[in-house]
This record gives C-alpha cells, structure tokens and sequence, in this order.
C-alpha cells in the first residue's frame, strides 16, 4: 500500500475513504476548500483552503511526499477535478477519482433534467413555492424567481436571493419523515436539485415522490477524459494496493 495518500476531500465518501486509510495505517492527508464554517473533518491530517490552481496543487505536490492522489471531491466540484488532472500529469503521481454514483428515476418519477442553475431557474419560473437545495454557491442563478423559495444550506447564503425566500439552516443527512414535513409545512411545489447522487441527501427524492412533485435535476459536469474513475472506497484501497509503495 502507497504510504501517504493525498485526498481531496468535502464529501461523505472522502472521509470514509479516509477513515478507512488510517485504519490501514497508512498517513493520509484530507484537503477541504474551507467553504463550510464548521466541516465535519476526517480523521487524520487536515489541510484547509484552496491550492492556487493546477500550478499551485502542482507546487504542493513537489513539496510534499505523497504517493497518490484520490480526488474524492463532489461530483460538481468541476474545478478542483480539472486541476488535479493537470497537477497530477505535470509532477508524475498517479490520480484516481472517487465517485458516487447518480441517482436513478423511478416509475411515477416526474424528473426534470437541465443542464445548468440557470436552466434549473427558468425551469421552475412558474411554480408558487420552490424548495431549492443546490447548495449556498450560485443561488444568484435564481434571484429573480418571485415565488416563494426554501433554501436549504449548511451556512447562510449570500445575497442576491429570491425575493421571498425563507432559509433553512440544516445539516444532513435527512429522514423521509424530516423532509415530507418540511415540504408540507411550506406547501413545495418542485424540488431543485443537483444530480449529486448518495443516499445520505435522497430522502428528499423520496418525499417528492411521495407527494407527487416535479423534480428539476442538474446534470453532473463531464469528467475529463482518461481520467480513471471509481465508485466505492473499496475500490480506492484496491488501486492503492496495487501501486508502487
Ligand atoms: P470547485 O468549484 O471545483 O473548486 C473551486 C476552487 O476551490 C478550486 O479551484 C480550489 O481552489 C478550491 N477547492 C475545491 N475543493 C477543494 C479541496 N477539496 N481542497 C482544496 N481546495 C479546494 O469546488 P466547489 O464546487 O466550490 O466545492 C468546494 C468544496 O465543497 C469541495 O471540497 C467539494 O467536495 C465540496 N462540496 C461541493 C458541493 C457542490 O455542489 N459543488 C457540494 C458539497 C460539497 P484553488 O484553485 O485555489 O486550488
């Protein structure tokens, strides 16, 4: 097994996948953005805050001895992705992606697919009560809905929000309950959100079903190509097995 491992981190799987590395005995280091005030941290090392771009992880990289690099990011967090690819072929150490699958409609699903925020405003432009659940960043893509929003989010959001909405500070996961009775308490119309896949945020996939509701999803950006993917912490530890120590 790699003796220390850089995983870039922010989601529940990255620190599975860490957990799972100390576990092992191997020294691992997480790297978080810095976005959220209070992130629950992985075991192990932790490093906070951005690189500096492809050229910036690139300089960590030569400054520090890992071996690997997972790049367990979320399956929107397109940026940092790109710059890993880059960093990674610029030093020489071999990167692979950690990601969760997409969710998958179901029979009486009425999902409605878009490719961007944008799209996802426009889409649910008609509605009277919206409940978006997106994320704090590029809420501004709605500001001009003049139905009544629910946004859900960890920290608070900036503005420019819609003109009527109401925040809801919460940190998940959710039960189907928690969410059927948020979305009765503020008579939901349609649920926005990203295709960001994982059970721990479907509950409210569930509830939507449930009470019948339209669903706008966002499509994943592409990966770049070649760039070799995986779907399960298991499968991580199996490709650092398999590389040179
Ligand atoms: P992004 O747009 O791909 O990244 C923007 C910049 O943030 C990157 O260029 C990088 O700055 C920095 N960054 C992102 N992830 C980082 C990491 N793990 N360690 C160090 N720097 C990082 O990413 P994002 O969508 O803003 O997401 C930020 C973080 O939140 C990620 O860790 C992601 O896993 C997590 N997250 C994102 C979402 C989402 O919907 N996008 C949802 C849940 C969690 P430099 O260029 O300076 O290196």
């Amino acid at each position: 097994m790699t003796r220390r491992v850089l995983v870039l981190g922010g989601t529940g799987e990255a620190r599975r996948l860490a957990a799972a590395l100390v576990a092992d005995g191997v020294d691992v280091v997480s790297s978080l953005a810095g976005r959220v005030a209070d992130p629950v941290l992985p075991p192990g090392e932790v490093r906070v805050g951005g690189f500096g771009g492809a050229a910036g992880l690139a300089a960590w990289l030569e400054a520090d001895p890992v071996a690997a690099v997972v790049d367990a990011t979320h399956p929107f967090a397109a940026t940092m992705t790109a710059s890993a690819v880059e960093a990674c072929a610029t030093v020489g150490r071999p990167l692979l992606r950690l990601q969760r699958p997409g969710w998958t409609e179901q029979s009486g699903d009425d999902w409605r697919w878009v490719d961007s925020l944008p799209e996802a405003a426009e889409a649910v432009a008609g509605f009277g009560s919206v409940f978006l659940t997106t994320g704090r960043q590029g809420l501004a893509a709605f500001a001009g809905l003049t139905g009544r929003c629910v946004v859900r989010s960890v920290d608070p959001p900036a503005p420019p929000l819609p003109a009527r909405t109401t925040v809801v500070l919460a940190r998940g996961p959710f039960t189907v309950e928690e969410e059927l009775a948020l979305m009765r308490q503020h008579a939901v119309e349609v649920l926005v959100t990203k295709d960001s896949g994982a059970s721990m945020t479907a509950a409210k996939l569930t509830a939507a079903r449930e009470l019948g509701l339209p669903v706008v999803l966002v499509r994943r950006p592409r990966l770049p190509s070649g760039l070799a993917a995986v779907a399960t912490v298991e499968e991580v530890l199996a490709w650092l097995g398999a590389q040179p120590g």
